[in-house]
C-alpha cells in the first residue's frame, strides 16, 4: 500500500505511488465540460471520477462540516466530497480527492483547508486532498501540471464551452426532441477517444470546431426564434445544476433559448488580473511576459473558436474578450477582481447588448463579491439600459426552489410583455447591437 508521507507543515501528500493507485474524486460543477477535464487526467495516467451524486444528503453533510456563514458553493462542493468518501462507494485507502485554487482573494482559495478540516472531523484525516491551481501552490510529488497536461485541459474547456453554446442554441427548436443531447454525446465519446489515444494536437482540435459547428447546424430544427434569456452570476451557481436547483431545465421548460456565457471568459479573466496585478502593484519582467503570453494563447484560442462560430450564420458567436472587458468601463475598474469581479457586470452588459430578453442573477449566499459586481451593479445597469431585465436569485441550503422560480416566472413576463409591445415592424428587423 502507498506510504503516507507528509510535506514540512504536516500536509498529507499525493505521492507518485498514489499516482498509480488511487482515485481522484473531484466535485461536478459543469458535466459536458468535466467529462473532458476527466479526459485530460486519464491521458495523463490519473485514475478520475467526477462525482455526479445529486441528493439532498450532500447538503446535509455540507452543512455538518462547513461553517454556516461560509459561502453555498464552498458548502455544497465540501459536502459532495464527504458525502462520496462517507458512502463506501469508494474505498477510503485509495482515494485522493481534487479541489480547485484559483489563488484569489476569495475563499475559493480556501475550499481545501475547509475540506481537510471537514476530513478531520468525519475522522478521514489519512485521504489525500490534491491542489489544481495555475498559482504553483500546493505542490505534491505525485501530480504536476505540466504545459502538455495545461493544454489538455485548456482544450477541455474549449469544447465544453462550443459543445454548450451550441446545444444551447439548438435544443429549444430542435425538431426530433433530444437531438442536440445525443450529438453532444456522441462528440464527447468522439473526443474521449482522441484525448486516450493521444491525439491533441491543436490543428486538429481547431479543425474540430468547424465540424462540431457543421455538425449542429445540419440538426433539422424549426419554429420561431424564441425569447432569449441569460444565465451569469457566481461560476459554481451559475453552472452547476447542484448549485442552481437545475436553473437551466427550468429556463428550458419556460420555452426560453438559455444563454450561457462559457468558462473560458472567466480563465482569461482570472489571468488578466495577473496583468492587472502587474499594472497596479508591479512585478517581475519575466512573471510579466509568462503572464502577457499565458493570455494571448487563451485569447487566441477563444478567437478561433469564435470563428468557427461565426462562419455559420443560424448561430450567435460570443463576444470577444476584450469586447466583453471595455463594456466594464464607467461602471467598475479592472481592480474589481475577487470571485467574478468586473467579469460579472461584464457578463451581464453584454448579455443585455446582445438582445437578451431576460438575465438571472445567480448569487450564493454568503458570497460578497458577486453581491457588490452582480446586485450591486444592477441599479446602474438598468439605469443606462432602461431594456435591461435582470433579477438576482439568492442560492442557499434553506432557499425554496417554488420562491426562486416564481422570481424568474415574474421576470419571464415581463421579458413578454415587453415583447408584445414591439410593432411588427420592430420584430421584424434583426437585433442591431
Ligand atoms: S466567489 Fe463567492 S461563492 Fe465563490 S468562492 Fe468566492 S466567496 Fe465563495
Amino acid at each position: 500500500m502507498a506510504e503516507r508521507l507528509k510535506d514540512n507543515s504536516g500536509r498529507l501528500l499525493f505521492t507518485r505511488d498514489m499516482k498509480k493507485e488511487f482515485l481522484l474524486l473531484a466535485p461536478q460543477m459543469l458535466p459536458t465540460h468535466m467529462a473532458m477535464v476527466r479526459n485530460a487526467f486519464l491521458s495523463e495516467g490519473y485514475k478520475m471520477d467526477i462525482l455526479q451524486t445529486t441528493h439532498r444528503a450532500i447538503v446535509d453533510e455540507g452543512l455538518r462540516h462547513v461553517h454556516n456563514d461560509t459561502c453555498y458553493p464552498a458548502l455544497l462542493v465540501i459536502g459532495q466530497l464527504i458525502e462520496a468518501v462517507k458512502s463506501g462507494r469508494h474505498d477510503p485507502d485509495k482515494i485522493a480527492l481534487l479541489i480547485t485554487q484559483t489563488g484569489g482573494g476569495c475563499r475559493a482559495s480556501n475550499y481545501i483547508h475547509l475540506l481537510r478540516k471537514a476530513l478531520k472531523r468525519a475522522g478521514f484525516d489519512n485521504i489525500p486532498v490534491v491542489s489544481l491551481n495555475l498559482s504553483g501552490m500546493e505542490k505534491n510529488p505525485g501530480f504536476r501540471l505540466t504545459l502538455t497536461f495545461l493544454r489538455k485541459l485548456i482544450y477541455a474547456l474549449l469544447y465544453g464551452d462550443l459543445l454548450m453554446l451550441l446545444a444551447n442554441q439548438t435544443r429549444p427548436y430542435e425538431r426530433v426532441p433530444g437531438s442536440a443531447d445525443s450529438l453532444v454525446e456522441t462528440w464527447v465519446e468522439a473526443i474521449t477517444r482522441d484525448y486516450l489515444a493521444g491525439r491533441m494536437r491543436y490543428r486538429k482540435v481547431k479543425a474540430q470546431f468547424a465540424q462540431i459547428v457543421r455538425d449542429f447546424s445540419s440538426l433539422p430544427v424549426q419554429g420561431e426564434k424564441k425569447l432569449r434569456v441569460g444565465v451569469v452570476g457566481e461560476i459554481y451557481v451559475k453552472y452547476a445544476p447542484l448549485g442552481n436547483n437545475n436553473l437551466e431545465a427550468f429556463l428550458r421548460s419556460e420555452d426560453v433559448e438559455t444563454v450561457v456565457p462559457g468558462v473560458l471568459d472567466f480563465m482569461i479573466f482570472k489571468i488578466d488580473n495577473r496583468v492587472q496585478d502587474g499594472h497596479l502593484y508591479g512585478s517581475k519582467l519575466i512573471r510579466k511576459i509568462a503572464v502577457a503570453l499565458f493570455k494571448n494563447v487563451l485569447v487566441k484560442c477563444q478567437n478561433d473558436l469564435i470563428a468557427a462560430v461565426k462562419n455559420d450564420p443560424k448561430f450567435l458567436a460570443p463576444s470577444p474578450f476584450s469586447e466583453t472587458r471595455e463594456l466594464v468601463k464607467g461602471y467598475v475598474g479592472y481592480g474589481n477582481k475577487m470571485g467574478e469581479g468586473w467579469l460579472l457586470t461584464a457578463e451581464m452588459l453584454e448579455l443585455v447588448h446582445n438582445g437578451c430578453a431576460g438575465v438571472v442573477c445567480t448569487q450564493p449566499f454568503g458570497c460578497l463579491p458577486n453581491h457588490v459586481s452582480g446586485k450591486g451593479m444592477m441599479g446602474l445597469i438598468k439605469k443606462n439600459h432602461p431594456e435591461a431585465n435582470i433579477v438576482a436569485i439568492d442560492y442557499d441550503p434553506g432557499a425554496s426552489k417554488t420562491n426562486q422560480e416564481n422570481r424568474i416566472k415574474l421576470m419571464l413576463a415581463t421579458a413578454r410583455a415587453r415583447e408584445e409591445e414591439k410593432s411588427p415592424i420592430a420584430k421584424a428587423l434583426p437585433n442591431i447591437t
